[in-house]
Formats: C-alpha cells, sequence, structure tokens
C-alpha cells in the first residue's frame, strides 16, 4: 500500500486518526467490493510471473533499495500479509511515526527491537520499575548475551538519569535509553524530551544512541513519544489497543529507516502477528477512541473516589497531580489525559489488599489492563512478583498496594463495587 493512495485530509483538512480507522489502508477492489478487509488468511502469495518473485526478493533481502513507487510484494506471511499491513498504516497515524511493524506479544516487539540494535558489550539504561516481563528481559536474558544494563528510577528528575549515564559510560558503550513512562504500577514519570536530548549527547557518529518508549500505558491516544523526541514507540497491543482481553499482540513504531532494520529483524527471529489477530486489531482500532474515552472518565471518578476513602492510604492517580509535585510539569508537557490506570494502597497491609481483592465482585482479579472490563490485581505478589522485595520497597510498590485497570462499566457500578469490597476489609 502507498501511502498517497489514501487521501488523509480534505480541502486541506487534515483528518484525524479515529476517523480514519474504518478504511485508511484498504480498498474495497482488492476484495470483491468488501467493505471490511478480509482475513487474509494464507501462508504464502501467488507471484504473477518470475521476474515480479524476483524483483520483490531483491527487496525483501535488501540486496537493493526499493524504488520512489514501489513497494514490497507480497511474499509469505511472515515477510507481510495485508492483515499486518493495513493494521501497521493505521497504527502510526495517532503517534505521527513513519512506519511501524507488529509482533505476535508486546514482548516479542521489544526483545525483537532491542535485539536489532544492542550487541554483546553494549550497554542499555532503563528506567525503573518496567513491566515484568521487560524487567526479567534486561535482568536475567539480555545480560546472558553479554548485554549490560543500568536502571533509574521514574520521577526521581534528571539527576537520576545523569547518574545511571554515568554508571553506563564506565561500563561500556551506552546503545538504547529505554523508558516506561507512566511507570508500572506507580504512575511515576520521566520526561521525554529530555531523555531524548541525553540519547543526543551520548551519541556519535559511530554510534547512535535509541530513545525507545513503551508507551501501552497511555498511547496511543494521550500520549505520543516521537513529538518529543523519542526514536522508538513501543507497545503491547495486548492491552488498550486491542482493547477487548482477547489477544495477544505488540508493535514498534518509528522512523522509515529504523523500521527497515526492525521489521528485518521481525522476519528472521519470525516474531510477525498472523493474520487473525491483526484482522482484530483492526475491529478493535475503530472502536479505540470511544473505548479509552470512557475509561479516562470512568478512572477521574474512581480516583476521585478512594481518595476520600478512609480506608484507602496513598492513590497514584495521573490526574491528581500535585501543583508542586515535580511530575506535574513533566505530565502538562507529554500527557494529553491521566489515562485509565490507578494504583492505591488499601490500608493495612498484603492481607488488607488481598481481602479487598477476594472481594471484588464486578471487577474481575486479574493482571493485564486496558480491556473493556475493569481488572484489579496485585502487584507486588503477581506483575512485579520478580523484584526483590527491597527493591520493591525502594520503587515504591508496597504490599498493600492494588492496581486498578479501570474498564468500560458505568462509573456507579464500578465504584458501588469498590465500596463493598473496601467494606469487607
Ligand atoms: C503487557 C505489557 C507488556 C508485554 O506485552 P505482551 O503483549 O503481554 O507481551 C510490555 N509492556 C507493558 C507496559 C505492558 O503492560
Amino acid at each position: 500500500m502507498r501511502d498517497d493512495d489514501h487521501a488523509t485530509s480534505i480541502n486541506g483538512h487534515e483528518l484525524h486518526p479515529e476517523s480514519l480507522m474504518m478504511g485508511y489502508g484498504y480498498r474495497p477492489e482488492w476484495s470483491e467490493g468488501a467493505l471490511k478487509s478480509p482475513i487474509f488468511q494464507t501462508s504464502t502469495f501467488v507471484f504473477k510471473t518470475a521476474e515480479a518473485g524476483k524483483k520483490f526478493f531483491e527487496v525483501a533481502y535488501g540486496l537493493r533499495q526499493m524504488g520512489p513507487s514501489e513497494t514490497l510484494g507480497l511474499i509469505y506471511s511472515r515477510l507481510n500479509n495485508p492483515d499486518l499491513e493495513i493494521l501497521e498504516d493505521r497504527l502510526k497515524l495517532w503517534d505521527g511515526a513513519e512506519a511501524g511493524a507488529v509482533f505476535t506479544s508486546g514482548m516479542a516487539a521489544i526483545s525483537t527491537t532491542i535485539l536489532t540494535f544492542l550487541r554483546p558489550g553494549d550497554v542499555l539504561i532503563h528506567s525503573d520499575p518496567l513491566y515484568g516481563g521487560t524487567h526479567h528481559q534486561c535482568q536475567h536474558v539480555l545480560t546472558e548475551f553479554g548485554i549490560h544494563q543500568v536502571s533509574f528510577i521514574a520521577g526521581r528528575g534528571p539527576q537520576a538519569l545523569e547518574q545511571a549515564v554515568e554508571q553506563a559510560n564506565s561500563i561500556g558503550r551506552v546503545a538504547m535509553i529505554y523508558l516506561e513512562t507512566p511507570a508500572n504500577p506507580t504512575n511515576g514519570l520521566i520526561d521525554i524530551e529530555h531523555c531524548a536530548s541525553v540519547a543526543r549527547r551520548l551519541s556519535t557518529p559511530e554510534q547512535r544512541v535509541l530513545l525507545a518508549v513503551d508507551n501501552t500505558f497511555l498511547g496511543p491516544l494521550w500520549q505520543h513519544p516521537i513529538q518529543h523526541g523519542a526514536d522508538l514507540v513501543l507497545y503491547s497491543l495486548t492491552k488498550y489497543v486491542g482493547g477487548h482481553s482477547d489477544l495477544i499482540a505488540g508493535a514498534c513504531l518509528g522512523s522509515h529507516e529504523d523500521m527497515q532494520k526492525i521489521r528485518a529483524s521481525r522476519t528472521f527471529f519470525g516474531s510477525m502477528a498472523g493474520p487473525w489477530t491483526g484482522w482484530l486489531l483492526l475491529r478493535s482500532l475503530e472502536t479505540l477512541k470511544l473505548r479509552m474515552t470512557s475509561e479516562m472518565k470512568n478512572a477521574r471518578y474512581v480516583a476521585d473516589y478512594l481518595l476520600d476513602h478512609p480506608k484507602v492510604d496513598r492513590v497514584l492517580y495521573l490526574g491528581h497531580l500535585d501543583e508542586n509535585d515535580p511530575d506535574h510539569a513533566i505530565y502538562r508537557k507529554q500527557c494529553l489525559a491521566p489515562g485509565g490506570m490507578i494504583s492505591f494502597e488499601v490500608r493495612g497491609g498484603e492481607r488488607e489488599a488481598f481481602r479487598f481483592l477476594n472481594a471484588l465482585q464486578l471487577i474481575r482479579l486479574a493482571v493485564s489492563l486496558g480491556g473493556t472490563e475493569s481488572l484489579a490485581e496485585h502487584p507486588a505478589t503477581m506483575t512485579h512478583a520478580d523484584v526483590p522485595s527491597d527493591q520493591q520497597r525502594q520503587l515504591g510498590i508496597s504490599p498493600s498496594m492494588v492496581r486498578l485497570s479501570v474498564g468500560v462499566e458505568h462509573p456507579s457500578d464500578i465504584i458501588a463495587d469498590i465500596e463493598q469490597a473496601l467494606a469487607a476489609v
């Protein structure tokens, strides 16, 4: 598909991503006039001629550059597939990215991206806390491949990053700064623009230092890291983008140049998503803004309710940031709304948090987030169980902490459930 095949404006009026999610990147004449893209459930594609097949392979294997009006022909579904290509074209609109690639999971997107750019001896600087799977990957997997990692704590300002840079420089060549902002589950923020300037500063003509941001929590609606200088944006599409807790997928977005490298490693790691998942995500994108807006509004009601509750000690919610909190300025600069994730501490400890979780009736006790249904979980023993308890304390993950992903239910029903579950504590 060529970008200029589809209008993104009408008489100079720029169309918004939500208006383009229903049709952009797909032409009904490809499939008997079908309004919706079919599921291209095929492993391989027929070449019109042997010459066409040869041309496609030359591009696919990098034997020659693609011509200006050329697109990569369809070859084999590990390289490309129409459902994935349409999905990638639509996904990149939200973040204003040049290109994107979808993967079989968020972890596949993250590991493929990291292994595209880091080599043994390189150092990855990452924020802390990280998503549990990414944390494990950095601590236990990348280290086995000789990739070092140094971390800094989210929400502790620019000095925390500077200390990490100093430490990293003493170990090896910094190749990437990797962020999760807001941090999971504390909602601590990191200044993307500042990290981008540090990445540029550390870059040399031989080695570009990339800034990658996992935007799963606020994106792609409420935060656009590329606009603040990030090179790569990563997603677990399993969460808000998929939005119905019925699929696992991931994505990486960035420049044509960087994405070409990432797509090449996706081909050889074989970490691409399948056409059925791609099709489900196309359906999900049509309601993305509706869902994320509803969840964001509901979360505000829930967070305000929790704030006043006598059995709740602390509410970590981006919509409650105090003017004097350094995170407030970062929020104003790079976030468009507080999103739908709330963490809070039940007065007491693990026992009280478990009582609350076990008493819930409407909100389901499960990890994951960003689905239409509200979910609650216990970070210290579930998503962040891999983090040693002294480190959990340092990161602000307490035994009494509960993480909520607020869904699209009626807000008064969510609050009624929380009210009765807190009464049971
Ligand atoms: C879930 C999640 C991931 C991993 O994604 P999967 O789709 O489960 O592989 C990565 N980062 C964040 C922030 C997540 O929430």
